[in-house]
């Protein structure tokens, strides 16, 4: 007789760590491990650790840091969770996002609460195990075969050392079952006119004064990998040549998992991490990565916002943007999305005009009054010449105080957030809100994460989402007053859509106009490369119909 007793698998966990240079996709590169052994048939979860000294991502600017994104469990997170979901279509949670603050505080905490049992508690070993618990809880919790964490920031950064520490230990431990993925960059310098690979050994080495070793040495380049690098970087680290992993540009982020699968990657990852090559399941992502290189047409998108004012647009709305590409490429376009910045609309109104050359308008989430009044006179432009408007949160109330103004014929409409004491604050602080403002009780207390609505009958939303329960993600203090509901219906907002539990409105439409929508939530947060978002894909539809 043959028996059935599976033997026990120790649980796996590799981590990613950046060198060189950072931004230059070890978010993507974890969320593709993670891709990759999924579609092998092992469970899998991928954790981002945060060196900042913040709770979570929700107190910082996005101008900084990038978009905050937030889970179905209402975790505020790095941006990179938003990644692992897109990638690996699973729910992450705030067990999957580790920041030094959480981990100071929870030490603390337990020092306070007598737990180390009149110990003295210190740095080391004290704030490592605790990085560790944190790991092996979301391991747990998830059931996962292979954990991935990412450790944000670039080796030889100080903060990075505790978490370092902690991924050492845990080495040490159990050799056998923690791994380790240098993600590093390939300079080709122009004057030079080839690849060097004297930083990534340099990078190689610190992460070694760790007491680390790499397993695998992920070369993001701009060229595939040079053989002779490959060759340096091998002996360097004694690993085998198929360790050294090439990844150059891509058209798109989704083609990198489908690389590694042509490099064998997945095959030489579990291989090293001693599971058995269960078979591959992504031919739907694969016919995807293909599909969206072959499209021509373009659909000309504008985001009018307020977060441009550093580097790069692209973080600060990433989901927006990832949102956008997955319900353009369902429809056969692709995206031309436009930056446009909010307050240039107020200086000169006669800028707004730009607005003709676009396709479909988005105005999303966003926070303070900077900007709010040339997003206003957008979503007026868009409801007077007919073009497809989206509105996100923030975009919501834009939209409901643009319309409110011409109802009620009053200038003194507003939300309470841009002006207190406002005559009518059609936009209103939450309930549960003053109190928390007024102490200046900011982390982590906005209305936050998935909350039920229903759909009314014969909206737009609800001939997108083809039901009438739907579950979104939120962010934010301020609603819809619903004193203003009565009046503004009667004259043409249509309230698509409810929380019952405490009749708060989720989304209006403007009647008469192709395509109007507000939303009170973050729909961008649950789009996937292969499921757009039914609001996304209904208001690219609008805009390529307005071409
Ligand atoms: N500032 C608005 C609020 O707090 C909108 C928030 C957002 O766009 N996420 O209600």
């Amino acid at each position: 007789m043959t028996s059935k007793l599976k033997t026990y698998q120790a649980p796996k966990f590799i981590f990613v760590v950046g060198g060189v240079i950072s931004s230059v996709g070890k978010g993507i590169a974890a969320a593709s491990i993670g891709k990759i052994i999924k579609s092998r048939g092992y469970k899998v979860s991928n954790i981002k650790c945060d060196m900042y000294v913040n709770i979570d991502a929700g107190t910082i600017r996005p101008a900084e840091h990038g978009e905050v994104f937030v889970g179905e469990d209402g975790v505020e997170a790095d941006q990179d969770l938003g990644n692992y979901e897109r990638f690996t279509d699973q729910v992450c949670t705030k067990d999957n996002y580790i920041t030094t603050g959480q981990v100071y505080q929870e030490v603390i905490r337990r020092e306070r609460n007598l737990e180390y049992h009149g110990e003295d508690v210190e740095v080391v070993p004290d704030i490592p195990n605790e990085i560790i618990r944190r790991i092996k809880n979301c391991q747990k919790k998830n059931k996962s075969e292979v954990t991935i964490i990412e450790f944000g920031g670039t080796i030889g950064e100080y903060q990075l050392l505790l978490f370092l520490e902690a991924a050492r230990i845990m080495k040490a431990n159990k050799p056998n079952d923690i791994f380790f993925v240098m993600a590093s960059y390939i300079l080709a310098p122009k004057l030079i006119g080839e690849q060097k690979s004297k930083p990534t050994q340099f990078a190689i080495r610190t992460l070694n004064s760790a007491g680390i070793a790499p397993d695998f040495i992920y070369c993001r380049s701009e060229k595939p990998l040079e053989e002779a690098i490959r060759n340096t970087i091998s002996t360097v680290c004694s690993l085998p040549k198929e360790r050294i992993i090439s990844a150059p540009d891509v058209y798109s982020i989704y083609d990198v998992p489908v690389n590694f699968e042509k490099e064998k990657f997945g095959e030489v990852i579990l291989k090293t991490l001693g599971l058995k090559s269960k078979k591959k399941n992504m031919q739907d992502w694969v016919a995807f990565s293909q599909k969206i290189k072959n499209i021509d047409k373009q659909v000309t998108i504008g985001i009018v916002g307020k977060y441009f004012n550093l580097k790069s647009c692209i973080d600060t709305y990433i989901s927006v943007i990832e949102a956008i590409k997955h319900a353009s490429w369902y429809h056969n376009v692709k995206p031309n999305i436009v930056w446009l910045d909010s307050e240039k609309y107020e200086k000169n109104p006669e800028k707004l005009k730009e607005l003709k050359k676009v396709d479909g308008i988005i105005v999303p989430g966003g926070f303070g009054a900077r900007g709010t009044e040339g997003m206003i006179l957008a979503a007026d432009y868009a409801h007077k010449n007919n073009i497809p408007y989206f509105g996100l949160c923030l975009g919501m109330q834009i939209l409901t105080i643009s319309f409110a103004r011409k109802i009620l014929r009053n200038k003194e409409v507003n939300s309470t957030e841009f002006e207190e004491g406002v005559k009518h604050p059609v936009i209103c602080t939450m309930e549960d809100q003053i109190d928390k403002i007024h102490n200046k009780d900011y982390g982590g207390t906005m209305r936050l994460g998935a909350h039920i609505a229903k759909l009314s009958k014969g909206s737009l939303s609800f001939k997108a989402y083809q039901k009438e329960n739907i579950s979104e993600r939120h962010r934010h203090r301020y609603e819809f007053n619903n004193k203003y509901l009565e009046i503004l219906e009667k004259n043409g907002l249509r309230i698509a859509a409810i929380n019952p539990e405490h009749n708060l409105v989720e989304i209006v439409e403007v009647k008469g106009h192709p395509w109007m929508v507000g939303v009170q939530f973050h729909p961008e947060f649950k789009s996937r490369p292969l499921r757009p978002h039914p609001l996304f894909r209904d208001f690219i539809k609008a805009a390529i119909k307005n071409q």
